[in-house]
């Protein structure tokens, strides 16, 4: 059966093949061909000729991966764009007047403002483009947000100019970066892409899910123009990379501004995948130790080092080398003194409400991903400390509710403590609150908020 990829992605022609049997693809050495669908045999592709468009098979002798792009500081997403020239400078960088051929200059007389300069009927037409409320327009009824867009637009309709824009005139020292993507095969169709939510913000824009010819890929939009170009390098590059550990590039559309598509990574972001982890891995310690708590044991040494997690990700409370009945303690110099309660350091006064104790800072070891409590302080540090109501700062970018609840684990008083019963309960319920998808598959969360990930 033929399987619908696009895993395979875009190939270049090796040679020519003009004369197609039936069903064959024709195409010449160099183009770029688009794999619709792989057959088993994987002798022949199915593909889409990116230029006419035609659809065929192909021998997958004949074809080869796509070249990497130089890095070029030349490559320009705005080739047309020329700065600040004057009208008159404009006019001689577009004779001989061709129909359609245009450049963009920046406005001397109104600073902020642009220029559409226009080669139509042997005369260049300038067109002001006025930037206002963070916007830009030619006739107070169309408007962009940027350069890209109005010359995409303007590339497409006429709209209330005298042609549409065919052809720029290039800024010498500049190369159109659409032409070279197209040229090497990394600048994809954006009617081939499906965008779905929104899975992460990054610094310059929203990164969203979506699906491009059957495969499931990132998206990254990049909205000005100055950023995509910045973007456009860091993209160049990574045609450059190919490697099973490094996010995969499949390539870029340029359309509102510049969309940046890559492999979908499904689990996300490394903090969100260890935040969400450590949700099942606190609820697996909790109620191991409720259990501990109906028979009441007290275990004495709940910390991090001794949660073991199996291979199906599974966390199960070990180390029962100090549990003991609810009662003293007999040898006081092997405590874990950053996880023991006060009464327990100060009176050896052992409880399951010590263990309580204990699993809050197993908490506050979770959300600072293994660091050391009370940094830097010595133990003897820690027990004056404690004892006089000193108690941790929230990990970074701890969640308010998880600290809230590590607070109620280390109520000075034992019995103002919730037992492991209360929450297991609580974890239980809040839980349930949680997103459809936060349930399905902890790991499968791509999201970017990582408060949004462990509400307790
Ligand atoms: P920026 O570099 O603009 O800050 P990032 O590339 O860091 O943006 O992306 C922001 C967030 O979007 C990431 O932390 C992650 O959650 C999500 N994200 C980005 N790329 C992918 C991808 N390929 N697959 C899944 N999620 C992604």
């Amino acid at each position: 059966m033929a399987t619908k990829s696009w895993a395979s992605g875009t190939r270049v022609a090796k040679s020519d093949h003009s004369k197609p049997k039936a069903g064959e693809l024709a195409y010449g050495k160099g183009d770029i061909l688009t794999i619709v669908e792989t057959g088993t045999g994987k002798q022949h592709y199915k593909a889409r000729h990116n230029t006419t468009g035609e659809e065929g098979l192909v021998a997958a002798t004949n074809v080869r991966e796509r070249e990497a792009i130089c890095v070029d500081p030349s490559l320009s997403l705005m080739p047309w764009f020329h700065g600040k020239i004057s009208g008159p400078e404009a006019v001689s960088k577009l004779l001989p007047v061709e129909d359609g051929l245009f450049l963009v200059r920046e406005s001397i007389r109104h600073h902020g403002d642009y220029v559409l300069c226009v080669s139509y009927s042997s005369q260049v037409i300038h067109y002001r483009v006025i930037y206002q409320d963070s916007k830009l327009t030619i006739d107070n009824t169309q408007y962009f947000y940027n350069l890209l867009d109005m010359i995409e637009f303007y590339s497409k309709h006429k709209g209330a100019i005298v042609t549409k824009l065919l052809k720029p005139k290039e800024k010498e020292g500049t190369k159109s970066a659409e032409l070279e993507l197209s040229k090497t095969g990394w600048l994809l169709d954006i009617r081939e892409l499906t965008l779905g939510g929104s899975i992460g913000e990054g610094e310059f824009g929203a990164v969203y899910e979506g699906d491009y010819m059957g495969q499931k890929v990132a998206v990254k939009n990049i909205k000005c123009d100055v950023t995509a170009q910045a973007f456009l390098e860091e993209t160049t590059v990574m045609t450059k990379l190919q490697h099973k550990n490094l996010v995969r590039l499949l390539g870029v559309i340029l359309h509102n501004g510049l969309h940046i598509v890559t492999e979908l990574m499904a689990k996300g972001n490394l903090v969100n995948f260890l935040r969400t982890r450590g949700r099942h891995i606190i609820e697996d310690v909790c109620e191991g130790m409720e259990y501990l708590e109906s028979k009441r044991l007290v275990h004495r040494d709940l910390a991090a080092r001794n949660i073991l997690v199996s291979n199906e990700g599974v966390a199960k409370v070990s180390d029962f080398g100090l549990t003991k009945l609810d009662c003293k303690a007999s040898d006081n110099a092997k405590l874990p003194v950053k996880w023991t309660a006060p009464e327990a350091l100060k009176k050896e006064k052992f409880s399951t409400r010590s263990d309580v104790w204990s699993y809050g800072v197993l908490l506050w070891e979770m959300f600072s991903y293994g660091r050391q409590p009370y940094p830097k302080m010595s133990l003897k540090e820690v027990k004056e400390l404690v004892e006089q109501g000193y108690r941790m700062e929230a990990p970074e970018e701890c969640p308010p509710s998880v600290y809230a609840l590590m607070r109620c684990c280390w109520e000075a008083e034992p019995r103002k403590r919730p037992s492991f019963q209360k929450l297991q309960e609580k974890l239980e319920r809040e839980l349930t609150k949680q997103q459809p998808w936060e349930n399905a598959d902890p790991g499968l969360n791509p999201r970017s908020s990582v408060s949004a990930c462990f509400r307790l």
